[in-house]
């Protein structure tokens, strides 16, 4: 009989699958990671499955603790469903722009869901950051993993992703491309890859950052986009700046574009930030020869984002396609 013990046994060990379509034109192999193959449907359970167990070895998350985490996305998914499987009760603390379904996910999940006002600075109490704060302090045996400077996040991709991608490339990966939101992924993936191939005659990988047109990792200033998983205002621990040898800014126009034809040409119903990584894959893919090997991280499904970027009226409201009237980030974003 094959089966796992528990869908924690599912995370990880995603395939990896070649790009056809998109790809015409390059010499290049470019061979995506699909990360929805993850039980909760995303790169995150990764960093959610080996957050909570080191806090469960340094004793900072005790039976019948309850993890605590300001996010509505992949992370509370992934934590929800870790969170449930091992005993433990879950909240979420979530800004009200945030919307229904998403909330409506961690709650199918089993996990509480608090929701916070937009309109109020990230240092107001009253903010997710600042209720999330407070409740890790009022709720008895409250965790907060803190993905954003947790070093269990980088380590778990530096113990998996990294691997993984070596493992199924016999070591001949040549280029790695991967977006970078809390950094987690690119730092850990790209330094277990950087060390592997170090002495390798070839060289050792190359990584290779991408990340949507106005954020700090490419040189912005955190200036908004519509993208969603990737991109800071600020440089979050989990970032090293070491890591990647370059990094390629993505607007949201070409990301979203490719986006869905990774749908319709390729099979692949990704989120946007796998769109944005693949724009910046084949950049670099173009230049590169038959025998270069290109590994492109795809973090998330696109089921999450019908009703944006693969919705015609969408994407036509904000100019990403021709017939709408032009609205800008900043306008929307208020
Ligand atoms: N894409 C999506 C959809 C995400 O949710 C995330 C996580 N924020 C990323 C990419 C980037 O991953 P990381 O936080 O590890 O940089």
């Amino acid at each position: 009989m094959k089966y796992a013990n528990s869908v924690l046994d599912l995370i990880g060990n995603t395939p990896l699958v070649k790009l056809n379509k998109v790809t015409e034109g390059i010499a290049a192999t470019v061979l995506a990671k699909v990360e929805y193959f993850n039980p909760g449907g995303s790169i995150k359970d990764r960093i959610a499955v080996k957050m909570i167990e080191e806090a469960e070895k340094d004793g900072r998350l005790k039976p019948g603790g309850t993890v605590i985490e300001p996010t509505s996305g992949n992370t509370g998914v992934g934590l929800a469903l870790v969170a449930q499987q091992k005993g433990y009760k879950s909240i979420f603390v979530t800004p009200d722009k945030v919307g229904l379904e998403k909330r409506d996910v961690l709650k199918a999940y089993g996990a509480d869901v608090v929701v916070t006002p937009t309109s109020v600075a990230p240092d107001s109490p009253e903010s997710y950051y600042g209720v999330s704060d407070r409740l890790v302090t009022e709720v008895d045996g409250g965790y907060k993993p803190d993905q954003f400077n947790n070093p269990a996040a980088p380590a778990s991709h530096y113990e998996t992703t990294g691997p993984e991608i070596w493992r199924d490339t016999d070591g001949k990966v040549t280029h790695v491309v991967i977006g970078a939101g809390t950094g987690g992924t690119i730092t850990g993936t790209g330094r277990y890859l950087k060390e592997i191939s170090a002495d390798r005659p070839g060289g050792p990988v190359k990584i290779i950052g991408a990340d949507p047109a106005g954020s700090v990792y490419s040189g912005g200033t955190g200036r908004p986009y519509f993208v969603e998983g990737v991109g800071e205002d600020m440089w979050p621990d989990n970032y090293d700046k070491s890591v990647p040898d370059e990094v390629l800014a993505v607007n949201d126009a070409e990301a979203f574009a490719m986006t869905r034809r990774l749908a319709q040409e390729e099979g692949l119903l990704v989120g946007g930030s796998s769109g944005m990584a693949v724009v910046a894959a084949l950049n670099v893919a173009k230049d590169l020869g038959p025998d270069d090997i290109v590994v492109v991280i795809l973090p998330d499904s696109g089921r999450g984002y019908l009703g944006k970027i693969f919705n015609d009226e969408w994407m036509k409201s904000y100019g990403f396609i021709a017939g709408g009237e032009e609205t800008t980030v900043g306008e929307v974003l208020q």
